[in-house]
């Protein structure tokens, strides 16, 4: 059957077009809220870290109705994939949403959430916000948006797709931007009309697939999923299986189960087809795993979750020197925060090591790593990194290495720079195609290592525009040393309104950055932004020095400039690097919100 009572939408947008302002406002207006209420926390994205370096990294469920039709909301992560969620979200929906800015028009930065869309044939709202915004210029971000769509390889369906102009923030979308408008009603009917109902045999036997994995302290671990086929109760005997691993046949009872309403889970007595549940009372459970009847284990194919490539060490400092301004600074803590990780990150991996102060942590890359490290340092954790290493593998005797398929969205001006930099990083060009408006797209097959530092090269070498994504591509033949740069290169590092000069250290990525007014920032640089730079350092170091002002733990330095250093002071700097420890976080500049 049809389940015509519900719609289930993935939601994306590029970070400050508008998201959580347009959930916000569909939230106010629906029926899940009563009129005097107040929302009072902002919807999605509550991830402080995704808002800085314009990611979204946590899939997240609203759900709001509209008449008496629900409509289930699924957040998407940003250009960063850590583990094929994209993927894994994109497939519980029938439709998305694209949010685009009435000016900024679309970014690159949200292509690869959009192209998945296309690959899995879902049909595509576009709705341009802050159309009450002054610039705003809604018919070029039209021609923007189907260049785009173009691009992305988008059939004619989707180039008849509706467009809606909204303004989040006022609580109105039209059809017509002339128009005057009092709410928005015209997008919850759009969505309606639009994104077909979610389609099952609901009397058939139960399967969900579950795609997400919740944790909460209380309840334990929570699966999150849809029911594909029959119906689910409170208090079932279910099997749960799974097609990667046949052996798991295990039987339990659900204890609750749970659907969305607004920002909250709600308990209901059962659940059926085409419906996002929660469910609770299952231990070991696990993305990819398929709930089913007892008397039919029949587990769903599923979106592999990557393997982890990258490994660091993650150590407590006990020395009796070590500087104790952190929360939580002992190494039990540190190992609880990293346990609990695990319960809703697939593609982590921690484990003990011989000593108990330190942990191996091992990740989808440099990012995904440095996520974590930041979240955790920000919520009072204080603990050091080991530089990060690669996650090798012998096999027939033979060393093999992780590879990585790297593709890149850019701005033509910079293709050079780019397959210069990671031919010297042992990647492979695999394919290049240019596209109208001065893009281009480029793939490469890549060891892991020649990914570590990049990320931040990168930023600078496309003035923060370009976006890069990379999953797992399997193991291949240990392809030998990467040459390492040499000591002193300098590089340069345009910041809009001056041009910064990097000297590359002998740190394998450290670099010294001689800025304008010659102010010194040992560190490296993972997001760039030409027009407004706010420029945050946090360097890691061993031992103070003395020309630098220094704030914060011994292990987590907020560093300012204490004062102008010439080039001279700065060479003898970087030359007594032993001294310096680099953190992959530490060099950050942050967007300035232009608004
Ligand atoms: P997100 O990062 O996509 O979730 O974006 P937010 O919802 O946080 O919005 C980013 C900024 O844009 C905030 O300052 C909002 O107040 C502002 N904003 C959102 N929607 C509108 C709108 O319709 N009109 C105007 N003028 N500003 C908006």
């Amino acid at each position: 059957i049809k389940r015509e009572d519900i719609r289930n939408i993935a939601i994306i947008a590029h970070v400050d077009h508008g998201k959580t302002t347009l959930v916000d406002s569909l939230l106010k207006q629906s029926g899940v809220f009563r009129a005097n209420q107040v929302v009072e926390d902002r919807v999605m994205d509550s991830n402080d870290i995704e808002r800085e370096r314009g990611i979204t990294i946590l899939a997240k469920n609203t759900a709001i109705y509209y008449k008496d039709i629900k409509i289930n909301i699924i957040d998407t992560p940003g250009h960063a994939d850590f583990g094929g969620e994209v993927e894994r979200v994109l497939k519980m929906v029938n439709g998305v949403i694209l949010v685009v800015d009435a000016f900024e028009g679309p970014m690159p930065q949200t292509k690869f959430v959009l192209k998945k869309a296309f690959e899995l044939d879902l049909p595509v709202i576009v709705c341009i916000n802050k159309i009450d915004r002054p610039e705003a210029r809604p018919n070029e971000v039209i021609d923007e948006v189907l260049d785009l769509f173009i691009e992305l390889g988008a059939n004619e369906k989707n180039l008849d797709c509706p467009f809606v102009f909204a303004s989040a923030k006022k609580g109105t979308a039209t059809l017509d931007y002339n128009e005057d408008v009092e709410n928005m009603d015209i997008l919850f009917k759009t969505v309606i009309d639009n994104i077909p109902a979610p389609e099952g045999d609901t009397e058939g036997p139960l399967q969900v697939l579950i795609s997400t994995i919740d944790y909460n302290e209380y309840i334990g671990r929570i699966g999150i999923g849809k029911i594909e086929r029959g119906k689910i109760s409170t208090n079932q005997e279910v099997v749960i299986v799974n097609k990667e691993y046949p052996e798991k046949q295990e039987k339990v009872k659900i204890s609750k189960v749970y659907e969305f309403e607004g920002l909250n889970r709600v308990e209901v007595e059962s659940a059926t087809v085409g419906s996002i549940i929660a469910i609770t009372g299952v231990e070991d459970i696990h993305i990819g795993d398929t709930i089913c009847d007892v008397n039919s284990p029949e587990p769903l194919p599923f979106v592999k979750i990557s393997e982890p490539t990258i490994a660091m060490t993650f150590s407590v400092n006990n020395s009796p020197f070590a500087g104790r301004e952190g929360k939580f600074v002992t190494s039990r803590q540190v190992r609880n925060r990293l346990f609990k990780e695990l319960q809703t990150d697939v593609s982590l991996r921690v484990e003990e090591t011989e000593s108990t102060d330190a942990f191996k942590v091992s990740g989808r890359g440099e990012l995904h790593l440095s996520v974590l490290i930041e979240n955790m340092r920000r919520e009072g954790y204080e603990f050091q990194v080991s530089k990060p290493e690669v996650l090798f593998k012998e096999e027939n005797g033979k060393k093999m290495e992780p590879m990585e398929k790297v593709t890149i969205d850019l701005s033509n001006e910079f293709v050079g720079a780019v397959i210069e930099k990671l031919g010297q990083r042992k990647g492979e060009l695999v394919s290049m195609t240019e596209s109208n408006g001065g893009y281009a797209r480029l793939e490469f097959l890549i060891p892991a290592r020649g990914l570590i530092g990049y990320r931040q090269e990168f930023m600078t070498d496309t003035k923060g525009n370009g976006i890069l994504n990379s999953v797992f591509d399997g193991y291949a033949l240990y392809k030998g040393e990467i040459p390492k740069r040499k000591v002193g290169s300098i590089i340069s590092f345009e910041t809009g309104e001056s041009t910064a000069y990097g000297l590359y250290s002998a740190q394998e990525r450290g670099i010294l950055f001689i800025g304008a007014g010659v102010q010194v920032y040992t560190g490296m640089i993972v997001g760039a932004n030409p027009k407004g730079l706010d420029i945050d350092v946090n360097v890691c170091r061993k031992k103070q020095q003395s020309n630098i002002r220094a704030s914060g733990s011994d292990e987590a330095l907020r560093l300012s400039p204490a004062k102008d250093m010439s080039l001279e002071e700065a060479l003898e700097f970087i030359e007594d690097d032993e001294l310096i420890e680099v953190t992959p976080l530490t060099f950050r500049i942050r967007k300035k919100i232009l608004d």
